[in-house]
């Protein structure tokens, strides 16, 4: 598995975690009391053990340079201090732990190199391979109890326990395995060979220090466990700060009553579209809609009905758009606009004659309109050439200027800025003529 992969596995294994909303109180709860024990419960552990994989994955290509650089080392070492070791076939333990423990450490090398490897090295390899290297050396140092040398591999054991703890990311019971099996290994060997070692030179050389490095790796590990678990709140609470931060930017640009687009959002939509079409020579369309009577009909229906009629006709407006580019918000109280890129006079035409019969479809009932027996709108159309002679507010300011020739000419009707040559207004026939 390369590292991305692994990545992404950790990454989904946290982000699945963290919808699990127990998780969070879990977390705190464990972190409060802290325990000397700290064992997780299985998902967790399970994302833990991940995490140690991956970060074994990371450290493994330095890590086993390191172990061959340690090795060249006690080699060398070896070879200029204690070269009979070599060269005597009584010395067979001393030369097969160098050959063993030289073959593992050379394979683990080009390992190192090979990703794919790494998950099944670190849950199978690693354990047994310290546990035999453990096991040669403890069963040299024993096997010749000859001054000089002993002291030699003394060393060499506790360098070798050293790394092995701290640098393959093993939990501390399989540290402790790893000693335990090792050590009963080698006192097997001497039980078999009856080798007559003293005991107390045996348990001073390995047990006291494999007993003050699990000690240290129990520790460490448990800090790790705590700091992991306050990595898991950190994820949590900034995937809530997400979520709240994507909430406020959409109800920042929402209106609230409508559900369609608020002034700000408009107001940075008419900006982009402005500055697109006049980069691309298109006409640009603004339609300003009026509802007609509308104070008239909240003394008659209520305020709460007025929000009624309001959220209905927004949404009918919106479906009366059909061009994804086509924006629809709500520009204050009862007003709203329409954004139209790319549009000249005929199609806003089209557009807002749409609008107007889509509203009358709707048919909300308007007993006191003076225009009709249901809730009807005017509009005011401006659509231009943005370019330098014309600002954003020109158009603004012109599509309300329409408005109210439309409200003028006896509302539910929509009015031009500016009438085209080719085109009329549209008035449609009101309450009185009908
Ligand atoms: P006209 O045909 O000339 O547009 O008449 P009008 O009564 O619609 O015009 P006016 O601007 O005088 O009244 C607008 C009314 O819209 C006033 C206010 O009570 C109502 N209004 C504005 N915002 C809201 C709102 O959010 N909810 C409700 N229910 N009413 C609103
Ligand atoms: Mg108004
Ligand atoms: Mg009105």
């Amino acid at each position: 598995m390369d590292n991305a992969a692994a990545n992404g596995r950790l990454q989904s294994l946290m982000s699945e975690l963290i919808t699990d909303s127990s998780v969070s109180l879990y977390v705190q709860n464990l972190l409060h009391r802290a325990p000397l024990l700290i064992q997780f419960r299985p998902d967790i552990e399970h994302c833990f053990l991940t995490k140690r994989a991956q970060e074994f994955s990371l450290i493994f290509r330095i890590a086993s340079f390191l172990w061959l650089a340690l090795y060249i080392a006690i080699l060398s070492g070896a070879w200029l201090n204690f070269s009979y070791i070599f060269k005597d076939s009584g010395y067979m333990i001393w030369q097969s732990a160098f050959l063993v423990s030289g073959v593992i450490i050379v394979a683990l090398n080009i390992c190192a190199y090979l990703p794919k490897t790494h998950d099944f090295i670190y849950q199978n390899i690693v354990a047994p391979a310290a546990t035999l290297t453990l096991y040669q050396l403890l069963v040299g140092s024993v096997a010749y109890p000859d001054g000089f040398l002993n002291v030699y591999a003394s060393y060499n054991i506790i360098i070798t326990m050293i790394v092995t703890i701290f640098s393959l990311r093993l939990l501390w019971q399989k540290s402790a395995l790893i000693m335990i099996c090792s050590s009963l290994m080698a006192y097997a060997s001497l039980f078999i060979n009856d080798w007559h070692v003293p005991m107390l030179q045996f348990l001073h050389a390995f047990v006291l220090i494999a007993v003050v490095l699990l000690n240290i790796s129990f520790f460490v590990e448990r800090r790790e466990r705590l700091g992991f678990l306050n990595e898991i709140l950190v994820v949590i609470k900034s995937s809530e700060l997400a979520r709240i931060n994507a909430y406020l930017a959409t109800i920042a640009r929402e209106d609230a009553l409508s559900g369609l687009a608020n002034r700000r959002a408009f107001d940075d939509c008419l900006e982009k579209e402005w500055e697109r079409s006049r980069r691309e020579e298109q006409p640009l369309a603004l339609l300003f809609i009026d509802i007609d009577h509308f104070k008239l009909y909240n003394d008659t229906y209520g305020h709460a009905a007025g929000d009624d009629c309001l959220r209905q006709v927004g949404h009918t407006m919106k479906k009366a758009l059909l061009r994804p580019a086509d924006t629809v918000a709500r520009y204050g109280g009862e007003e709203f606009v329409v954004l139209l890129p790319a549009t000249d006079s005929q199609g806003a035409e089209e557009v807002a004659e749409r609008i107007i019969r889509a509203i009358d479809v709707l048919a909300i009932p308007h007993k006191r309109s003076l225009v009709a027996f249901h809730v009807t709108a005017s509009i005011g159309i401006c659509s231009i050439m943005p370019h330098e002679r014309h600002t954003i507010n020109n158009l603004l300011e012109n599509a309300d200027a329409a408005l109210y020739k439309a409200k003028t000419a006896g509302r539910r009707c929509f009015k031009h800025y500016q009438e085209p040559q080719s085109l009329t207004s549209f008035t449609f026939n009101n309450k009185n003529s009908m």
